[in-house]
């Protein structure tokens, strides 16, 4: 993630990758344009399409995550958005938890919907109603590795187990643990979303999202895949780079890519230490009055333990929820916290805190909130950089 050269050299040799601030690109010949236009050279024509600074961003991702194709837009539902219409049509229907992250959920009941490709939404964590609601027009079995703000926890091996013989791919939202502590393929996971907002920009300081692609399914059964690219596997991408992506039109500009270049390069060292924390703090919150209970997979005792383990290592993320008796215990803590601030986003180098139920979700009616497991009771917090003993004081002196 340090060291990955340029994919052509730098005319300055610029030791970090300039930002390419250039909508277009010169040529020499009409033929030359005539190459680049149809995809014959992998030369730069309109940065809508491509970019050298995103792109470079783009090939350290694939390095960093092992992946065959990575794709860099301008925020992760755009990122969301793109992957499930590159691989979904009018008819098609996708299998997924109800348990998501507030746009996404939207995303697939009612944008996705209106476009005629239909969600089924079912409980995931029993891999026979995933089996159940997948029919010969199921186009992706969709998820996120951990659910935010339920942290439910996924059994992906199962879950990929049941995609391989209903032969669909495996499509995983990985954001709350992504590369490189987390190893998508190695839990069949064929194609991983990241918003990579969170975690990579690290500061904070611009949206982003990736679509990464193993290369590892067989699109020969999709049906408006299966006419693509030269290889069965390479189908996907293909059609994700020459339609759908220049067409929406969401790709990430090259100041954003410059900044998350530099977030990627401390990625590792921040989720280590934020996630470290977390898990220290999820364990003292237990003792503290008022707090009915605190939800963290990294923590011994949850339900989602074992599997969580088994998945992502000791530290689950560095995102925890905790519950207190009323909507108003909430909201009073919320309002007396010094340290912690209050806003939404995950895994910004401060730490966060918001209600999601009245916020996220506040426009949800309250029977989608329950469907969705999203309760009045729950906060959620996001675990910056700060120490665990300054992070408890905050909350200590806010409940007394
Ligand atoms: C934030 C988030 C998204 C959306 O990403 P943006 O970059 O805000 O568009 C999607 N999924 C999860 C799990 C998230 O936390």
């Amino acid at each position: 993630m340090l060291h990955s050269p340029y994919p052509k050299g730098d005319a300055h040799h610029a030791l970090a990758m300039p930002v390419y601030q250039t909508v277009a690109y010169e040529f020499d010949t009409a033929e030359a344009m005539e190459e680049a236009f149809c995809g014959r050279t992998s030369d730069h024509a309109y940065s809508r399409i491509t970019n050298p600074t995103v792109e470079y961003f783009e090939q350290r991702i694939r390095q960093a995550a092992g992946a065959t194709h990575v794709t860099a837009l301008n925020s992760g539902m755009a990122a969301i958005s793109s992957a499930l219409i590159t691989c979904a049509g009018a008819g098609a229907n996708i299998v997924a938890s109800p348990h998501l992250f507030g746009n996404t959920y939207v995303l697939l009941k009612t944008t996705l919907a209106n476009l005629g490709i239909e969600t089924r939404f079912c409980n995931l964590s029993d891999p026979d109603q995933a089996r159940a609601a997948i029919d010969s027009r199921t186009c992706a079995l969709f998820l996120e590795t951990i659910s935010n703000p339920q942290m439910e926890v996924a059994d992906l091996r199962a879950l990929s187990a049941v995609c391989r013989e209903a032969n669909i791919p495996l499509i995983a939202d990985t954001t709350i643990v992504p590369f490189p502590i987390f190893r998508a393929s190695d839990f069949g996971i064929d194609i991983e979303l990241v918003s990579s907002t969170k975690y990579i920009s690290g500061g904070a300081t611009g949206l982003g999202g990736l679509i990464i692609d193993y290369a590892t399914f067989d699109w020969r059964s999709n049906p408006i895949l299966k006419n693509w690219g030269d290889t069965p596997r390479d189908a996907f991408n293909t059609r994700l780079r020459r339609e759908v992506h220049r067409n929406l039109g969401a790709y990430m500009t090259p100041q954003t890519a410059s900044a998350q270049i530099l977030g990627l390069e401390t990625l590792n060292l921040r989720f280590q230490r934020q996630a470290a924390t977390a898990l220290d703090l999820a364990r003292q919150l237990q003792s503290l009055p008022r707090i009915t209970s605190v939800n963290y997979p990294g923590l011994e005792g949850n339900p989602c333990y074992d599997i969580s383990r088994a998945q992502f290592g000791p530290l689950p993320g560095a995102m925890l929820t905790f519950d207190m008796s009323s909507r108003t215990e909430c909201f009073n803590l919320i309002n007396r916290l010094k340290l912690i601030r209050r806003a939404t986003n995950l895994f910004d180098n401060r730490s966060l805190i918001i209600h999601p139920a009245s916020t996220i979700y506040g426009s949800f009616t309250e029977e989608m909130r329950r469907s969705m497991d999203v309760r009045q009771e729950t906060i959620r917090l996001s675990v910056g950089l700060e120490n665990t003993a300054d992070l408890l004081a905050d909350i200590s002196q806010a409940i007394s």
